[in-house]
């Protein structure tokens, strides 16, 4: 069926997003593949990723794992752990956050199997405390990991948090560690140990100033519905924030809020037709937006336009975290890979 909103995503972007994380961070690399693989559809970024040779997927609950029933065992990991409602899926391993789930864990017919441990070093969000550890014996680490609160700046906070986890490191044996996320690996080679877990930038999120070399993956596309003259001085969409200042031709294209192009948009936003820019007039709708044609003449019915989708830009302008723009990107798009 057709769909007259795309997402244009760049296989060889994520390719190399990949891999410059691994140069980058000195050692292995796996994916945070969770929501969606933010916003891109999880099967297939899973698919891509392992054909670059990522070896290391982590989703956040049991459910998101039942979708990857292609990854071979050992794959994949669910960083909430094992909750009282979780059914554990062969060869694939929690991460045990607290001594609850590593007691209800020890007491399943999994026990024997290798599972993974978070442990706080401050962020004071999911993990074991230092006091904790203790019930920890027993169990068959595959990797234990920790999360940085501030990682994205220059905060006290990340070297505390390195320092405690070389701690734990010592205290508690592992087959490996991990400490970093995107904007981890651009503290340094010391927050990489075995391995990184980056997922904004493999998406193209830009995390920190240091990782501009990350390249945009994902661009949305949507098709021109109607074209329209509005005279001067008329109102454009709702509540008429945008009043036209001469006689002009705009464009209504079929996206809107609901599919993630969010109001903070509302004229700020641009879209491109043949290198020319459309800015967004007026204020987004839930499936509509109005761009001034007046660049484009040349630009039809029917025809497809790109939304300017620059995500540490779009972020700076609107407010709005690069995490919350693709994460938000709605299930309406078609999403290509080329
Ligand atoms: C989401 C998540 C990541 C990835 O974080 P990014 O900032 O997107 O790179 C890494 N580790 C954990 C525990 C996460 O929850």
């Amino acid at each position: 069926m057709h769909s007259p909103l795309a997402l244009r995503l760049c296989k060889s972007a994520l390719a190399a997003n990949y891999h410059h994380l691994c140069t980058r961070s000195g050692t292995v690399a796996g994916a945070a593949i969770k929501a969606d693989a933010y916003g891109l559809g999880v099967q297939a970024v899973a698919r891509l990723l392992l054909a670059e040779g990522c070896r290391d997927f982590f989703v956040s609950t049991w459910r998101e794992a039942a979708e990857l029933g292609f990854l071979e065992p050992g794959l994949l990991s669910v960083l909430h752990g094992l909750g009282p409602d979780d059914e554990p899926r062969s060869g694939v391993r929690p991460v045990l956050v607290s001594p609850a789930q590593v007691a209800r864990w020890k007491a399943s017919s999994w026990a024997s199997e290798p599972c993974d441990v978070m442990v706080d070093t401050g962020m004071n969000r999911l993990g074991l405390g230092f006091a904790e550890l203790d019930c920890l014996d027993g169990l068959t680490i595959h990797t234990l990991h920790s999360h940085l609160a501030c990682a994205d700046e220059t905060h006290p906070l990340n070297q505390i948090q390195l320092n405690r986890f070389c701690e734990i490191r010592t205290a508690v044996s592992a087959g490996r560690y991990s400490l970093a996320n995107s904007a981890g690996i651009y503290l340094g080679r010391d927050y990489a140990f075995d391995l990184v877990r980056p997922g904004l930038a493999l998406y193209g999120g830009i995390p920190c100033p240091a990782a501009s070399e990350i390249e945009q993956v994902c661009t949305p596309r949507a098709q021109i519905i109607q074209l329209r003259r509005v005279e001067a001085g008329s109102g454009v969409g709702y509540n008429a924030t945008f009043t036209a200042p001469r006689d002009m031709t705009v464009a209504i294209i079929n996206i809107g809020y609901a599919d993630g192009y969010r109001r903070a948009f509302s004229s700020l936003g641009y879209a491109v037709f043949d290198a020319a820019d459309l800015p967004v007039i007026g204020r987004v709708s839930m499936d509509l937006v109005t761009l001034d044609a007046s660049a484009a003449p040349g630009l039809r019915e029917g025809d497809w336009v790109d939304l300017e989708f620059d995500l540490q830009q779009a972020a700076l302008q609107t407010g709005i975290s690069q995490y919350e723009l693709l994460t938000g990107l709605g299930r309406r798009f078609q999403r290509t890979w080329i």
